[in-house]
């Protein structure tokens, strides 16, 4: 059976099962949420190491990171779950009286969930516990690039879920082009930003709604007013979790001319505490994904190199690497780097530092790292993007009643907790009237009537 007849097999009968209503009921959504953790809990080992063979992902990165995150999503939303799913009473102006009205969250129906491949576990599932709880049907398509996870993902989906409810389509690009040609009520993505707009033309065919979680380059400010060796933890933590492959890892760091100095030397201590003195050797340090991404970071090597630069093919290995004097210029300032490579631009004027982020695509996330309320407040009004972590990074993704998405380039609407329930629901807007007190005033003839009326709206 050839893909195509495949997928369209699987819409033919999600449709289906989505018009016989089972997913409606809040207690169906609740008990497969459950079935869902059961099934996750009882992976974990498998999980972890399905993560270890794709990314050489460390097991405490692999469990905070990935499985961690399914289990917290989920209980975030079986704890808030009947409560969303609540029709929601709203008042009505005098005019339409007699009458109530009401918001009416319904699900969308059938909707395409699409991952990528550096955290492929959680960004898979954690859209698909959205859509569950809103009362969806999914095809979910994790990324080629992480094959043991995906397979993993497809193997507990399809053991524990009917395929007329949740379907796991694994695949390549092509099999990606061949599920965007058939009509979805939603499509959630997350990956480049290029192939973002691939999605997003394709969705437009069908006038299918997309959220797209998006990368590009997050900036990290660093002000002389901090706690420097924090604050350099906290970078080389983030810049080299899951060997930089992470979306909304601080990209580049600008850092204020006078402090430059420490802070590199801060860094190199932290990485030394993290890794030892060969990170190659360290079990804490992940890997490349393959060899076409090591072979775009390898070109990146370019400049400057105060710390690592030391790269080894067969392995995939890339050490954790600082670029110093770097310029906007530069070609590793051009594309988001998706690696564990920090170039550094030092600042005199924060002023200039700003005019140059507000000239750049706005990114996913922005990271400031100052005691000063002030400079703080004066980044936060003067550039726009996806999320802010102050004196931290990446943790804006970790709280489930905070929407996680991006803005501009970096994405299109958002999703955690309540934001997944809404991105996957409609509102469906109801205005109940009653049969009496049916007001002649607002029928033909209208003679004489305006000036009355205009009273009553006030
Ligand atoms: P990608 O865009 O190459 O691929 C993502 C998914 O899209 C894969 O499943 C792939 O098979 C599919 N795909 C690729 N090309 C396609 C095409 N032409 N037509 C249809 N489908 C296609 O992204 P990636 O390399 O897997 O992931 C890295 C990117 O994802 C980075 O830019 C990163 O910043 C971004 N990302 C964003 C988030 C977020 O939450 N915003 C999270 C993780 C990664």
């Amino acid at each position: 059976m050839s893909p195509q007849i495949l997928i369209s097999d699987v819409l033919r009968e999600q449709r289906q099962y989505f018009r016989a209503g089972a997913t409606k009921s809040v207690d169906f959504r609740i008990a497969q949420l459950q079935a869902l953790k059961q099934v996750v809990i009882e992976h974990e080992s498998e999980i972890l190491e399905a993560l270890k063979a794709d990314l050489n992902k460390p097991e405490f990165e692999a469990y905070t990171s990935e499985f961690s995150f399914v289990i917290q999503e989920i209980n975030y939303a079986l704890k808030n779950i009947k409560n969303w799913a609540k029709t929601k009473k709203v008042s009505i102006p005098l005019i339409l009286s007699p009458a109530s009205a009401q918001m009416i969250p319904e699900p969308l129906g059938v909707v395409l969930i699409i991952g990528p491949w550096n955290y492929p576990f959680q960004l898979s599932l954690l859209p698909l516990i959205g859509a569950i709880a809103s009362g969806n049907c999914a095809v979910i398509k994790p990324s080629e690039f992480a094959p043991h996870t995906s397979h993993l993902v497809a193997e507990i989906i399809s053991k524990n879920f009917p395929q007329e409810y949740i379907s796991v389509v694994e695949g390549d690009v092509e099999i990606s082009k061949q599920l965007l040609q058939e009509k979805f009520d939603h499509i959630f993505f997350t990956g480049s930003t290029a192939t973002g707009k691939i999605i997003m033309a394709a969705a437009a065919k069908h006038l299918t709604p997309v959220t797209l979680e998006l990368g590009g380059k997050s900036p990290c400010i660093v002000d002389k007013e901090i706690n420097l060796e924090v604050t350099a933890r906290r970078i080389a933590w983030g810049k080299f979790y899951n060997a930089g492959q992470t979306c909304i890892a601080p990209d580049y760091v600008l850092i204020n001319k006078d402090i430059k100095k420490e802070f590199l030397k801060n860094i190199e201590k932290c990485i030394q505490e993290f890794y030892g003195d060969n990170p190659k050797n360290s079990p804490d340090y992940a890997r490349i994904i393959n060899q076409r991404q090591f072979s775009r970071v390898a070109n990146l090597l370019q400049g400057d190199i105060r710390i690592g630069g030391e790269i080894n093919a067969d392995e995939l290995y890339i050490s954790p690497t600082v670029i110093d004097n770097v310029t906007w210029e530069d070609t590793i300032m051009q594309d988001e780097i998706f690696a564990p490579i920090l170039p550094v631009i030092e600042y005199v004027d924060i002023n200039d530092v700003i005019d140059k982020i507000n000239l750049r695509p706005k990114p996913l996330a922005l990271y400031i790292f100052s005691k000063n309320k002030k400079f703080q407040q004066k980044i936060l009004s003067e550039t726009s993007s996806g999320g802010v972590c102050i004196n931290d990074v990446i943790k804006q993704f970790s709280a489930s009643n905070l929407a996680f998405g991006g803005v501009g380039d970096s994405g299109i609407g958002s999703y955690h907790g309540k934001a997944s329930f809404d991105t996957f629901s409609h509102y469906k807007s109801v205005v109940n009237r009653k049969f009496f007190l049916d007001a002649s005033i607002l029928y033909a003839p209208y003679a004489g009537k305006l000036s009355l009326l205009k009273k009553l709206l006030g």
